[in-house]
């Protein structure tokens, strides 16, 4: 099956040009740059730079749209088909998205095309469907008084976002950006533009009208800090690192004190208690938590807490599973972990791997890299026992298949445990009691607990991170409506 998408991916004809006011367009200086095949490190195609003219022009565009109204005062209904209709032509041409994916992240074909663009499409009805089910409010008043509180679109979103979940990420910012009537200029991260362009190409035919999507590509020091401070931009949507995330809250105090959301990183744990029945369905959560995208997952669960008693039997189990997740050439079939991001982030792990061994955690697996004479770059599962929650490898964020397991005896450490992070994303727990169950999901300062599995829930839940995991608010669910939209008060006196 992969050796036939295989052969299609050598016939795809990449779209390159950034996608402004309705057209795929050069950068004005004419400059591109180069985006690679993580699993091969060859070039895939060049790609328009864009800069701060660039974005100048796309934001004016998404501008002008949103004071005509071509889409912000649309009848939701009509808002709805148009993304209904997307939705529909991403779900068509969900292989070649996921083909692109692929080649340009380097992530197994399969889970690209099988998870990535799924979830990419739900997200999108999702938001679509919602669209003429959201109502606004009336408060109490005397009966003299008519109060209104309405929401309204903000007005020009500006979007900037990751690479490793790239078609996902988009769907879950532009799907409520969209509904709620706003129009939206995004810069995909530099690794990975390609499938955002094609989709550009789709928002075209299912009628959105030029300039409400923009597409700028280019580099985050300047296309994306051209949107952070960009005047007309009055809300800015970000998925990243918290490092970046920091910047985008002084681009908006430098600038128009525009509304900055920001979803960032993690280190979430995977708590397991003595009492697990079904420790075969644990170990496979445990293990997708962490190996699952490379281990490239902003919620990936990779720290392990283990109560004492159930850790040699579990350990066991762990190991054997791992062994199961075959690292390879993303258009091969047995692949389950594909190629890392880049060669610096190759790199990036491998040091941390070095600085684990250093602080004396015990390397039981992996932390070498492999499959060299492919030219990509590859990282097996990982797994690191004996390690402290102040070592290095506990406290920062690995972002690769990498594992620190931490032993613990009680529930209360490890709820410490579990706490003592400046991160607060997503936390798993497995356990067979009912009050360890409960206790221990209130106690823990995470924006989603996890019970008996590892998940981020539906499109129905909420997303986003307590600490330094997030700020501004969260994704997906009814919730992001508000986010995306300004409540108005109309207090209208009965004279
Ligand atoms: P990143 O380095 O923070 O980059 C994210 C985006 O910000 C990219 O588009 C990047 O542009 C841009 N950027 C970089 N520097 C910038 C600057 N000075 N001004 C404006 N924009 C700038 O993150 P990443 O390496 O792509 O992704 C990994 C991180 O994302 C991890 O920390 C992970 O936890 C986090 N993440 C969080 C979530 C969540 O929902 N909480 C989801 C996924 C990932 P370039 O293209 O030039 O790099
Ligand atoms: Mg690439």
């Amino acid at each position: 099956m992969t050796a036939e998408l295989k052969k299609k991916s050598q016939a795809i004809e990449f779209i390159t040009k950034a996608y402004i006011d309705g057209k795929f367009v050069d950068a004005l200086s004419g400059k591109t740059f180069e985006t690679i095949n993580p699993a091969t490190g060859k070039v895939l195609a060049n790609i328009a730079e864009c800069d701060k003219e660039d974005v100048d022009v796309a934001v004016a565009a998404a501008k002008r749209t949103f004071e005509e109204g071509v889409w912000s005062k649309l009848a939701p209904k009509e808002r709805k088909y148009a993304m209904l209709k997307l939705a529909d032509l991403v779900e068509e041409n969900a292989e070649e998205l996921g083909i692109i994916e692929s080649m340009d992240n380097g992530k197994p074909v399969a889970d690209a095309i099988h998870a990535d663009l799924p979830d990419a499409i739900e997200t999108l009805r999702w938001s679509a469907e919602a669209i003429d089910k959201v109502y606004d409010l009336t408060s109490p008043t005397a009966s003299d008084i008519v109060s209104m509180i309405v929401r309204k679109p903000i007005g020009v979103v500006g979007v900037v976002i990751p690479w490793n979940f790239p078609l996902p990420i988009l769907a879950m910012k532009l799907g409520p950006i969209l509904a709620t009537g706003n129009s939206v200029v995004i810069k995909p991260a530099e690794q990975t533009s390609l499938s955002a362009l094609h989709f550009a190409a789709l928002c075209d035919k299912a009628g959105i009208p030029a300039g409400v999507v923009n597409i700028v590509t280019g580099f985050g020091e300047t296309t994306g800090k051209a949107l952070g401070v960009h005047p007309d931009v009055e809300c800015l949507s970000f998925t990243g690192s918290t490092e970046v995330g920091r910047y985008f809250l002084r681009y908006s105090a430098d600038s128009n004190l525009k509304k900055v959301m920001l979803e960032l990183g993690g280190k979430s744990p995977a708590i397991v208690m003595d009492d697990v029945k079904d420790i075969q369905h644990a170990v496979e959560q445990v293990a997708a938590g962490i190996l699952f995208g490379q281990g490239e997952n902003c919620s990936a669960g990779s720290r392990l807490l283990i109560q004492r008693g159930i850790k040699e039997r579990f350990m066991k189990a762990l190991l054997e599973e791992f062994a199961k997740w075959t690292v390879g050439e993303p258009f091969s079939d047995d692949t389950r972990i594909g190629a890392l991001i880049e060669e610096k982030h190759m790199q990036r792990i491998l040091s941390y791997i070095e600085k684990g061994k250093a602080e004396g955690a015990r390397l039981i697996m992996g932390g070498e890299r492999l499959l060299s004479e492919t030219g990509g770059y590859f990282i097996g599962p990982t797994v690191f026992d004996d390690v402290t929650n102040d070592m290095t490898i506990a406290q920062e964020e690995i972002f690769g298949p990498v594992l620190s397991v931490i032993t613990f005896d009680t529930v209360e450490e490890a709820i410490s445990i579990a706490n003592d992070t400046i991160y607060g994303l997503a936390s798993s727990l497995h356990t067979n009691d009912l009050t360890t169950a409960h206790q221990v999901a209130r106690a823990i300062r995470a924006g989603t607990v996890s019970v008996n599995c590892f998940s981020e829930g539906d499109q129905s839940v909420p997303f986003g991170g307590f600490k330094q995991s997030g700020f501004g608010g969260r994704e997906k669910s009814i919730h992001i409506f508000d986010q995306y939209s300004e409540l108005k008060t109309i207090w209208i006196q009965l004279v």
